[in-house]
């Protein structure tokens, strides 16, 4: 059986020309979703995607926008709506880390990572709910007007000493989603959170690229693996697909169980 539970839904994908949101279009794209691919850089990183996605018999386009700005949040959603007529499935994955102790952190550095790891989910979910409420439900392709689906990680539970930037932009994510589940439910709009533990992407490359830094790293990791694109393209589809529909205002650790605080494991 073809069982492409995505089928004729519109998704946008923040960030996913690489990583995590490449592997999170791929699986929805696999699903029978039409996939907007957001990029910020890269654009022929993008394009590749967008050919990859299309081999799966769907639509599938980039479109730029730095999801920290409101001028162009706005007019990627335009280009979006005024191509494919609306939106079902929202992914904001874009994010970015600027890792210093505290005492040399600069301004700059705090911004930026609450900027396009908070600031822009919030100006993503805006423009998304916006047209999800609009239209309401559409039986034909799902049982929710609407699925919106945040990339957090185990940092919006795990402290993170070096990194109290990142930290607390996913800590707000934790309530961001939380609320906005809360304040959308009535408009049948599903809101969940994944959180991925160390997943093998660019932005942790340091934490798997020698011997010795992915021993230190699976010693953090019960299940003994890192973490691949696919494990959370996989969580994404079941988030967005109706075999989730009574799943709402979660946070889905997909971390091979780090944040079971393994250290435990031997003793305590
Ligand atoms: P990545 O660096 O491969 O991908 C990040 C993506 O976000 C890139 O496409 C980048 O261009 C995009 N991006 C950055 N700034 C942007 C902006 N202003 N506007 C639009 N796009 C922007 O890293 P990744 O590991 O795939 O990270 C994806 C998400 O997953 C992030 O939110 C990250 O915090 C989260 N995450 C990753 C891990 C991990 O282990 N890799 C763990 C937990 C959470």
């Amino acid at each position: 059986m073809d069982h492409r539970p995505l089928t004729g839904q519109k998704a946008l994908v923040t960030g996913a020309n690489s990583g995590i949101g490449e592997g999170v279009a791929r699986a929805l794209a696999a699903a029978g979703a039409d996939v907007v691919v957001n990029y910020v850089s890269a654009p022929d990183a993008a394009a590749r995607v967008v050919r990859d996605l299309e081999a799966s018999r769907v639509a599938a386009m980039a479109l730029r926008a730095d999801v920290g700005r409101e001028d162009e949040v706005r007019a990627m959603f335009e280009k979006m709506l005024s191509a494919w007529g609306t939106i079902d499935i929202l992914v904001c994955n874009a994010g970015l880390q600027r890792d210093a102790p505290l005492t040399t952190m600069t301004l700059a550095d705090w911004d930026l990572v609450l900027r396009v790891n908070l600031t822009g989910m919030f100006l993503c979910a805006r423009e998304a709910a916006r047209e999800m409420i609009r239209r309401g439900i559409r039986p034909e392709v799902s049982h929710a007007a609407g699925k919106i689906i945040c990339m957090s990680s185990v940092h919006e539970l795990i402290p993170w000493a070096g990194h109290v930037n990142y930290a607390a932009s996913k800590g707000g994510v934790r309530l961001f989603m939380q609320s906005l589940a809360q304040e959308l439910a009535p408009h049948r709009i599903r809101v969940n959170s994944i959180a991925p533990g160390a997943i093998q992407t660019p932005i942790n490359r340091a934490a798997w690229e020698t011997p010795e830094a992915l021993v230190s790293l699976l010693g953090l990791i019960p299940y003994g693996r890192i973490g691949l694109p696919e494990d959370v393209g996989k969580a994404a589809v079941w988030l967005a697909s109706d075999d989730s529909d009574y799943v709402h205002g979660h946070t889905l650790f997909v971390d091979g169980g780090m944040t079971l605080y393994p250290e435990f494991a031997r003793g305590g």
